[in-house]
């Protein structure tokens, strides 16, 4: 499986990045994963699941899991796991409406003044809870889906080719009450920096544009995606960038996270972190907590805990909103506000996210 988009530029014009290298050499096979992390595959592994949503996790995340340890919560995020063949009614392939957001491919209005625009929806890991998780499967491409490209192999499709952004600039140009592009995905940091920065010459003009978010769990995975080129494009753009990584877990932040991120608040950006709370990975107060504090040593601020979105293959992720608010309230007790984030769920439809706390 080629572990980039169709986009990436030919080795023999340009040598692939470090975090390029890593992607190739991220983990697809469960059968490598397990005998890495001296696990059993039988009992906690689905080649059901598998096919479905495959494997994919690079091996500098894979270095953060404990061996022997089938129940490591950050084993469970990667695992296509038997639970996700045994799904309750109710979860869905698009749990969000994104299908009825998007007004062309990969540019969504869900929000006043802010649009949704998805690059590209390759990502560096496949998370199994992923709301986005039934993008892969080529029965959801239609003309009309959020992406509108058929995926290639198993990777993701990426929107980034002169027509579609042409299109959307004109949308975006159209449109003077729209203050702030959110580019998500898939992940918008597996862009190579040249298509990155053009994206970004592009929104530059228009003048009533003022902000550009980042949504990304690349850094987590690859903390050498915050790289020299990177940091550049965000430094030069006129745009105040606001990046919101997705952490989970406090183990999944480590020094070269922590680097990154504040060569990211040197480079201009506001850097913010959302979660969503997971069964057996982040559902204990101490967990929450630790996240918080070891956010805030990369002066990352907590922003959302988002509850589980009901999307097929994920239900064993789920927590009461009961749960969450409890969690919530012991993180008050022994937080400053400043480290509590707030718990939202998101409805198809609204035009903002549901407080839950
Ligand atoms: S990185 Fe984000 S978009 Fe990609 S699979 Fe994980 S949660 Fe989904």
């Amino acid at each position: 499986m080629p572990p980039l988009t169709s986009s990436a530029p030919p080795s023999a014009v340009r040598q692939p990045c470090h975090w390029q290298s890593s992607l190739r050499s991220a983990v697809r096979d469960p059968i490598e994963l397990c005998r890495l992390l001296e696990l059993e595959p039988d009992s906690i592994f689905s080649h059901q699941a598998h096919r479905r949503f495959p494997l994919l996790v690079p091996r500098e995340f894979l270095q953060k899991i404990e061996p022997r340890n089938p129940r490591d919560p950050l084993l469970v995020q990667v695992l296509p796991h038997p639970d996700e063949d045994h799904q309750p009614n109710g979860f869905v392939r698009d749990p969000v409406g994104d299908a009825a957001a998007q007004q062309a491919p990969g540019y969504l209005r869900k929000y006043a003044g802010r649009v949704l625009i998805m690059p590209t929806m390759s990502c560096a890991v496949h998370c199994r809870y992923c709301f986005r998780r039934n993008y892969l499967d080529p029965a959801f491409f239609r003309p009309t889906s959020p992406i509108g490209t058929p995926p290639v192999g198993t990777n993701r499709p990426s929107i980034a080719n002169d027509d579609r952004l042409d299109h959307i600039c004109r949308l975006l140009s159209e449109d003077d009450s729209i203050r702030e592009v959110i580019f998500s995905g898939g992940d918008p940091l597996m862009l190579p920096d040249e298509q990155l920065a053009r994206w970004i010459g592009r929104l530059e003009p228009i003048p009533h544009l003022t902000t550009l978010r980042i949504h990304t769990r690349l850094p987590v995975m690859i903390p050498s995606r915050i790289d020299e080129c990177l940091l550049e494009s965000l430094t030069e753009t006129r745009l105040q960038v606001v990046v919101v990584l997705h952490v989970n877990h406090p183990r999944e932040i480590d020094d070269d996270l922590v680097d990154g991120t504040r060569r990211l608040q040197r480079s201009g950006a506001v850097v913010l972190n959302q979660s969503v709370l997971l069964r057996h990975v982040n559902d204990r107060a101490e967990t929450l907590i630790e996240l918080s504090q070891r956010l805030l040593e990369g002066g990352i601020l907590p922003y959302y805990l988002h509850q589980l979105d009901p999307v097929e293959g994920a239900a064993h992720f789920r927590v009461s909103d009961e749960r969450g608010r409890a969690l919530i309230s012991q993180m008050r007790n022994r937080l400053p506000g400043y480290l509590v984030p707030r718990l939202v769920r998101e409805l198809p439809g609204e035009p903002h996210k549901i407080p839950l706390s």
